[in-house]
């Protein structure tokens, strides 16, 4: 525990949020000024929460610099209902999505995509266990140019592996990406995707909203017969809000993309800021080679997720328990690969990632 009470989060997710959204989520409860009742209380019907959303996604908007062409749509189901509604929507009858497998979410996304339709793994490195995402030239290579649309996974959170860059593929392809642990962590030229989607717990927000951003020319695809909640143009065609939507959820988004906004100072600054205090954790895994082995390739480390190993799960337990002691927490790696992961959301200061690499020097050094 730090002097404040609060801890030094790197949860995967939910994670970190700004201490300005906080304080202002007290501040309106509980009751909103002018509203007389608090954000978990109104009804989304009214004037007050209509601001909201409008609002949100005007800056959503602004710092993703997203065009005409693009919806920005508020969805439930967290993103691993995008891994259904992206084939059932975008995957029709006897076309193949091809869906790029770098880590344990884009593999559940081709799970799902098999379920709904043909569903073909243009691309994995499974058998190295995730350490690293295509070059340019694999990735154009494997995929197949009639399929309907190409599916990944812009940064496997569990594995901490990233794309440095959206990457590029043929004009015609139609690009569906995860987004979710890495939405609003840096600029990204939305024109060339065909679909994103990020579920907000990491970066935007809390848990219980879904950002989805998808093209006219791709809501126009759409087949008929759908279930409501699970077509997109519903969200498109009724400003999300079809249905009662996650009316706090989107409310704190709000907060998010001010802060972004007014103390970051916009997607490059954050871009900056990230990329720097990512790079004190992998300056102190290279320089200690005998102590700390990095799990991704260098070239497809992820600023977001710093994965690494010690020699013995003994030494990961006396790591994870002398970082417990001062007030670091959530640093236990997935089950499913063990090690440490250090989760630096946006919202994750500076000062936070640099004591986790004076703990992890002091460690080394002992
Ligand atoms: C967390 C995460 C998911 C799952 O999100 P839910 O909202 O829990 O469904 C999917 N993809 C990525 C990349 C994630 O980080």
């Amino acid at each position: 525990m730090r002097a404040d009470g609060r801890v030094i989060n790197f949860s995967a997710g939910p994670g970190v949020l700004p201490p300005s959204v906080l304080e202002q989520v007290k501040a309106d409860l509980p009751t909103l000024p002018g509203v007389g009742a608090s954000a978990l209380e109104v009804s989304h019907r009214g004037a007050w929460f209509e601001g909201v959303i409008a609002e949100a996604e005007a800056n959503l908007r602004a710092l993703l610099k997203i065009g005409d062409d693009h919806r920005v749509l508020f969805c439930q189901g967290g993103a691993s209902m995008q891994f259904a509604m992206v084939p059932m929507n975008l995957l029709r009858d006897g076309a193949t999505a091809d869906l790029v497998v770098t880590g344990s979410w884009g593999a559940k996304a081709a799970t799902e995509a098999a379920r709904v339709g043909r569903a073909r793994v243009a691309w994995t490195d499974d058998a190295e266990s995730f350490v690293r995402v295509p070059t340019a030239e694999e990735l154009l290579g494997a995929l197949d140019p009639a399929a309907a649309y190409v599916h990944l996974t812009t940064n496997e959170t569990i594995q901490g592996v990233e794309f440095p860059a959206t990457p590029a593929l043929p004009d015609e392809a139609v690009l569906a990406a995860d987004h979710s642990s890495d939405f609003l962590s840096r600029p990204v030229d939305v024109a060339r995707y065909g679909l994103l989607y990020a579920g907000a717990q990491k970066n935007a927000g809390p848990a219980g909203v879904t950002i989805v951003v998808i093209r006219d020319d791709v809501l126009s695809r759409i087949p008929d017969g759908l279930p409501t909640m699970l077509d997109y143009r519903t969200y498109a065609e009724h400003a999300s809000m079809f249905n009662t939507p996650p009316v706090f959820a989107i409310y704190v988004v709000l907060l998010v993309t001010r802060w972004l906004r007014d103390e970051i100072g916009g997607l490059d600054a954050m871009a900056a800021s990230n990329r720097a205090k990512a790079d004190l954790l992998y300056d102190v895994i290279d320089g200690h080679p005998d102590v700390y082995r990095g799990h991704a390739d260098r070239a497809s480390r992820s600023v977001m997720n710093v994965t690494f190993r010690l020699p013995t799960p003994e030494d990961e337990g006396a790591f994870l328990a002398a970082a417990a002691d001062e007030g670091m927490i959530e640093l236990r790696g997935h089950r499913s690969v063990g090690g440490i992961r250090a989760s630096l959301y946006n919202a994750m200061p500076v000062e936070g990632v640099e004591a986790l690499a004076d703990l992890m020097r002091r460690f080394a050094e002992r």
